[in-house]
């Protein structure tokens, strides 16, 4: 089933490493949300009134909405889009914005799941980072989340600084299990994009991302992970069961979704959207009612590299057989037939194809090996 996502493109600080689109200036942020509100309306027919399994805000940071901005975009998507009765609610949360009246507010509006950015423990790596939270901050965060009525909560972790170790990282894990937490995201730290991060780098005043110690914090991450309970079931998505992410498993399934907001993205079956990258040009467009967004037509080809993209990062794989239906013979057997390419990464169950814990490290590039180009279709 579809869902909505809504990019509250505004922060109270640039964290070093980030490369999302935020404005640090909120001036303009009843105003955007306003706008948000509109289209909601022009676009109620994007998902061709299917109902939503999902609603996601994310950012930016959604933790600066205060409770009557949130409660009017869910009314307003109320008012145009039928939701499931149990539909996932995500709400991103920085650990600062954690007040227990605030955290009780959006539950009672219908936040069900939290999504908080904890990114570290360690007080130099989160100062280094320019995170607006300690460490303790982080701690409360999660249990006055509890205390709220939260009982889905992921927490997102970076690895790979220099500021950590294995052993480190590892007792970063621990404290994380301890927090009776349901979700983990744990992305590996990259250098790219416009940030501060970038720009020491592109100066020399910081070194490269070490790839083999983030190798290792990968590995480290998987096994803690498992033996606490967790299931691996996106490169860097861990879940107690029952935990799945809504949202973004239909993302990764292929599901339409409605991305609302200064550049959010939107897929209805056959074609992308993509919105305006700027908070101006999106208020005014909006408020003329045109012009806020590009279409991409996605052809088959693209359709399918995306689909051995997306799946085979997640633990429910690549199935032949779904290949077949949903791109032909043709498809399924370029697929089938370089499958040897990377055999040693790879493990087959009937006709489903997932990568192994080595290949789990290598998932962007073994997907782009069995891309299929215009010429090998010719
Ligand atoms: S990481 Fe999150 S909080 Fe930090 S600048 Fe980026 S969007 Fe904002």
């Amino acid at each position: 089933m579809p869902g909505i996502y809504l990019h509250i493109p505004f922060c109270r600080q640039a964290c070093s490493y980030c490369d999302f689109h935020f404005s640090v200036n909120l001036e303009k942020k009843t105003t955007l949300v306003n706008a948000i509100c509109k289209e909601i309306e022009l676009r109620k027919d994007y998902l061709e009134d299917r109902k939503l399994s999902s609603i996601y805000f994310g950012g930016g940071t959604p933790s600066v909405l205060n409770v009557e901005e949130l409660n009017k975009i869910l009314y307003t998507i109320g008012e145009y889009f039928e939701i499931e009765k149990n539909a996932e609610v995500t709400f991103e949360l920085n650990p600062e914005d954690a007040d227990p009246v605030y955290l009780r507010a959006i539950r009672s509006a219908g936040v069900n799941r939290l999504s908080i950015g904890i990114q570290s423990f360690d007080e130099d790596e989160l100062k280094w980072m320019n995170r607006a939270h300690t460490a303790q901050q982080s701690v409360d965060c999660v249990k006055n989340a509890r205390a709220a009525g939260f009982t889905n909560i992921s927490v997102d972790l970076i690895y790979g600084s220099r500021f950590q170790s294995e052993k480190t990282w590892r007792q970063t894990l621990s404290r994380v299990f301890d927090l009776n937490i349901q979700h983990i995201s744990s992305y590996n730290l990259t250098i790219e994009g416009k940030n501060k991060l970038s720009d020491l780098f592109s100066k020399k005043q910081e070194p490269e991302v070490d790839t083999e110690l983030s190798a290792q914090l990968f590995d480290a991450l998987m096994e803690e992970a498992t033996k606490a309970g967790f299931e691996h079931y996106e490169i860097s998505n861990f879940c107690r069961p029952g935990f799945m992410a809504v949202h973004n498993s239909n993302y990764w399934r292929g599901e339409q979704y409605l991305g609302l907001g200064p550049s959010a993205h939107s897929y209805n079956g056959f074609a992308r959207s993509f919105n305006v990258k700027s908070n101006t040009k999106y208020i005014q467009a909006i408020e003329n009612g045109k012009g806020f967004s590009e279409e991409e037509v996605l052809t088959e080809l693209d359709k399918y590299n995306e689909y051995v993209l997306t799946r085979l990062r997640t633990n429910w794989g690549c199935d032949l057989v779904e290949i077949a239906e949903l791109f032909g013979h043709k498809f399924k057997e370029y697929f089938r037939k370089n499958l040897y390419l990377h055999e040693q990464y790879l493990e087959r169950k009937g006709n489903i194809i997932t990568l192994n814990q080595k290949g789990k490290h290598f998932a962007d590039g073994i997907a782009s090996d069995l891309f299929l180009t215009s010429e090998a279709t010719e």
